[in-house]
């Protein structure tokens, strides 16, 4: 078993710096909030005082932070200076691309093995363990994560070199919140040409304009199976996280000189529904907007 350093244990890290000590490591974790360090002892790791005191002695640093500055501050102030060569680095945090190609080479130049390791599924699947991994890293990187990752996921898959696991998630999310506009566009025009949304439902999902936020994530109240629509938009994945991601891609296309007008267009969506303070409703709550 692995002495693992543990540092950010919100909403997702909490569940997985658990699910990690239920499988016998040991996990020191780290976080500026002592609420969430007491959380992460009664599930059994060990609370430090400081990122430093984890990370010293550790054979592994996760790291599930807000953002790239976080992830950055983190390695450049502390990791580089207390691991011992050779220590492996997983970032799961969603970050920006640039950032984790940055933060991938630095770390290798200094003898440590990095790979940023987003994940997809949310608190729920925190906590149960099934998360899905997207690896950006070496083929030994990603060989030394792995069974670390499948502690606390389902599926772990290797995206390419450092970098490329953010790509991906980015790439992903913005797909997804352009998808769920789509659908819920759809939804408004077809019944306010009066057609039924469940008979809109019962066709569209079994025809070409099929799609996950369809079929499993459906806008619309009563419709499909159980959603955060049923919930009055209540939990599933938040406006601003997908305002976030849309706006990781948006800058990632940006500097790689890629069109997407369908992100870029979900992005102003998005954008305009949180500031009118409904950054907190599940992003599926969009359909709200296009009355
Ligand atoms: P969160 O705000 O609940 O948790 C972040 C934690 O990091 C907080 O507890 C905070 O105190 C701690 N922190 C911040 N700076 C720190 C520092 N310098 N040292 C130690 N601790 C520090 O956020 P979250 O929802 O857990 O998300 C974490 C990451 O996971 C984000 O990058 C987010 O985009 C990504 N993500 C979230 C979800 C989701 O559904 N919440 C889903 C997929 C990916």
């Amino acid at each position: 078993m692995a002495r693992i350093a543990f540092i950010g244990l919100g909403n997702m890290g909490g569940g997985m710096a658990a699910n990690l000590a239920a499988k016998g490591h040991d996990v020191r974790a780290f976080d500026l909030s002592a609420a969430a360090l007491d959380k992460a002892k009664a599930a059994g790791c060990t609370p430090e005082g400081s990122a430093a005191e984890a990370v010293y002695g550790a054979d592994i640093v996760v790291s599930m932070l807000p953002a790239g500055t976080h992830v950055a501050g983190l390695y450049r102030d502390i990791v580089y200076g207390h691991s011992a060569p050779g220590t492996l680095l997983i970032d799961c945090s969603t970050i920006d691309v640039a950032t984790a190609k940055a933060l991938g080479a630095e770390a290798a130049a200094k003898g440590l093995v990095a790979v940023d390791a987003p994940v997809s599924g949310g608190i729920v699947a925190a906590a149960a363990g099934t998360l899905t991994f997207m690896v950006g890293g070496t083929a030994e990187g990603f060989a030394r994560a792995k069974p670390i990752l499948e502690a606390m996921g389902k599926a772990v898959i290797h995206a390419g070199d450092a970098g490329a696991g953010q790509t991906a998630k980015i790439c992903n999310n913005m797909l997804l919140g352009a998808e769920m506009v789509a659908t819920a566009e759809a939804f408004v025009l077809a019944q306010k040409l009066g057609l039924d949304p469940q008979r809109f439902f019962d066709i569209a999902s079994v025809s070409s304009g099929q799609s996950w936020s369809m079929t499993s994530y459906c806008p619309l109240p009563g419709v499909g199976p159980e959603t955060p629509a049923d919930r009055g938009y209540e939990g599933g994945f938040a406006v601003a996280l997908m305002l976030k991601d849309l706006r990781l891609a948006a800058e990632a296309a940006q500097g790689a000189g890629a069109s997407t007008p369908m992100g870029k267009r979900a992005l102003e969506l998005y954008e305009d529904f949180a500031a009118k303070g409904q950054g907190g409703l599940d992003f599926s709550a969009i359909i709200k907007a296009l009355d």
